[in-house]
């Protein structure tokens, strides 16, 4: 029966596949005494010998579509299946107790892990502990003959239906394969959101309900441009979306022809238009969509794809080739932004009533300057390959901004010391916290330059929690007060001759974009994918006009949805 499921539009595009369900089944099972060992003993075999030969498989694909490296972890697990040690104990435990495969299998694996994790000093151990837990899933799977979803197995167009996605969960993605992304969680701008607009997958988000009311295999047409998600749509639905699809697609190739085109407004103002990354592993996506700059490498996902804290050379050479790929076009490196939701298995953080509140980012890097210490370094022998910036996540009050500022000069006195070459950096704060926003007069006055992060500064500003669905109309780009505080950070960087940016997901918001080159925002950070057709809009805008129209919307407007009407009158443009 068709349905339409009601979300929150993740990323742009429209995707008509069956699903394909990422979600965890059930794999509860009751203790039995048996009378038959040898029964039991069979089972447990047949499961390890169909667990492995998945892996196989498995396997296979992960080197194809992602390389050999990320197919590792799959050898991994199958030496693991094989361990004659953990077999015999299995079988031991099934003879000698009486018990079922099941039990035996929980038994066993259970005592490895927990031995494994007992050493808890030990990275190597630990993951061992998680590929063993891994492994029991999959060999219980095939006892209980229930599926265990594998996005590496998939073989054929889908519609990824999941609670939530982790960055582990789209690593593994084909994106030739996988057409479009629901979840029940998660906002405009929770990491799943950016992941998906990074990949360039259609994705609607915050749709609550998707994991129960979709099935296996069913067709459904995510639409990314509303927020739509159509189950089981008839064939006049298919060919509507059909036609919507080719005219998002026609204009996207239009947009293409924007570029090696300089970012030009109607009256000749060139604002760069730069990317937001996570990994260089971005960078593809950056110089396709003709990225003038990058605007925010949020540089925390070094850290939560290791095992343990990157040396200073890995991350040298991580911010070496970002800035090498970008030429003599700025690039913009955050420190480590880590807390809230962003959590590293190795650095054990304090459990917080608030985390989004608590101990994070800049405070981290002040608390553990050895860790921060080693970050810069890396940077400030990065910056002689380019035109690296430097810029400080969750600043609050000046003094934050200055013992940073004090750390990162003794590291840079230390290396030119040594003799190691450092390019000209600009060191500059993230505006993520009111507080910062408010005192922007001031910070104007020490920093080089200011990147607005909209996702924040918009959460802190509401009270609401960017992840919350339940909260997310709270989420208000065009609320009157939000464009205050923005314009009042823009006015104080230029007043002082500073360089205003934003690199929160605002800056590739198309309604949003008219407003900010009225404010004279010099940089505009977003996705890769949304930066030609940003620049498509901005070269049909004026933006004298423009700044009249923001002295009309921060004077005069409201509330949140009457600017959005007053841009959308004054700005036909705007395709809503
Ligand atoms: C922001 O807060 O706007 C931002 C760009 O940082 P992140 O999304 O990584 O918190
Ligand atoms: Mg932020």
């Amino acid at each position: 029966m068709m349905k339409t499921i009601k979300g929150i539009a993740a990323s742009d595009g429209i995707a008509i596949a069956p699903a394909f369900r990422l979600v965890e089944p059930n794999l509860s099972f009751e203790q039995r005494t048996i009378d038959d060992p040898s029964q039991e003993i069979d089972r447990i075999n047949a499961a390890l010998e169909a667990s492995k030969k998945e892996l196989e498989i498995i396997k296979q694909k992960a080197e194809k579509n992602l390389g050999t490296e990320e197919a590792q972890v799959f050898e991994a697990h199958i030496t693991i299946l094989s361990d004659p040690e953990m077999i015999k104990q299995i079988t031991t435990e099934i003879q000698d107790k009486l018990v079922n495969a099941e039990q035996a299998l929980a038994d066993v694996t259970d005592s490895y892990i927990q031995l494994f994790q007992a050493m808890d000093d030990n990275e190597y151990m630990k993951q061992r502990a998680s590929d063993v837990a891994d492994v029991t899933k999959r060999v219980m799977s095939h006892l209980l003959g229930v599926e265990l979803p594998d996005p590496a197995l998939i073989d054929h167009e889908v519609v990824i239906i999941a609670h939530d996605l982790t960055p582990s969960d789209t690593a593994q993605f084909d994106t030739n394969l996988v057409k479009g992304i629901v979840a029940d969680l998660g906002g405009r701008t929770s990491h799943s959101a950016i992941m998906s607009r990074t990949l360039e997958i259609p994705a609607v988000v915050g749709s609550e309900t998707a994991t129960n009311d979709i099935k296996e295999d069913i067709m459904v047409i995510v639409d990314g441009l509303t927020g739509d998600v159509i189950v089981d749509p008839n064939d006049d639905q298919i060919s509507e979306y059909r036609q919507k699809q080719t005219k998002y697609l026609e204009e996207k190739a239009e947009w293409q022809k924007l570029k090696t085109k300089q970012t030009t407004s109607a009256d000749g103002k060139h604002p760069i238009l730069a990317a937001n990354i996570g990994t260089p592993k971005d960078m593809d996506g950056v110089l396709e969509n003709g990225a003038e700059g990058i605007g925010l490498y949020r540089t925390e996902f070094l850290y939560m794809d290791s095992n343990e804290l990157p040396s200073e050379d890995d991350q040298f050479k991580a911010y070496k080739e970002v800035v090498e790929k970008m030429g003599d076009k700025p690039v913009v490196i955050r420190t480590m932004d880590i807390g809230g939701d962003k959590k590293l298995p190795y650095l054990p953080l304090p459990e917080e009533m608030n985390p989004f509140l608590g101990y994070r980012a800049i405070r981290i890097s002040l608390d553990k300057d050895d860790i921060f210490r080693t970050q810069l370094r890396a940077l400030l022998r990065a910056s002689s390959f380019g035109n690296l910036w430097i810029m400080f996540p969750m600043i609050a009050t000046l003094n934050e901004f200055r013992s940073a500022k004090k750390i990162y000069e003794e590291e840079r006195e230390k290396l030119i010391n040594s003799g190691v070459k450092v390019g000209d950096i600009k060191l500059g704060i993230m505006i993520e916290i009111p507080a910062a926003a408010v005192l922007a007069d001031k910070f104007a006055k020490e920093v080089d330059f200011m990147s607005i992060g909209t996702n924040d500064l918009i959460q802190y500003s509401m009270a609401a929690d960017r992840g919350n669905e339940c909260v997310s109309y709270l989420y208000q780009p065009y609320n009157p007060s939000i464009l205050r505080l923005i314009k009042r950070v823009i006015d104080y960087c230029h007043l002082e001759g500073k360089i205003a940016c934003m690199c929160g997901e605002m800056a590739g918001d198309q309604i949003a974009v008219p407003l900010l080159l009225g404010m004279g925002l010099d940089e505009f950070s977003m996705s890769a994918t949304s930066i030609l057709r940003t620049r498509s809009l901005i070269k049909d805008l004026d933006s004298k006009k423009m700044a009249e129209l923001v002295n009309k919307v921060v004077n005069e407007a409201e509330t949140n949805e009457q600017v959005r009407q007053m841009v959308i009158d004054a700005v036909p443009e705007i395709k809503d």
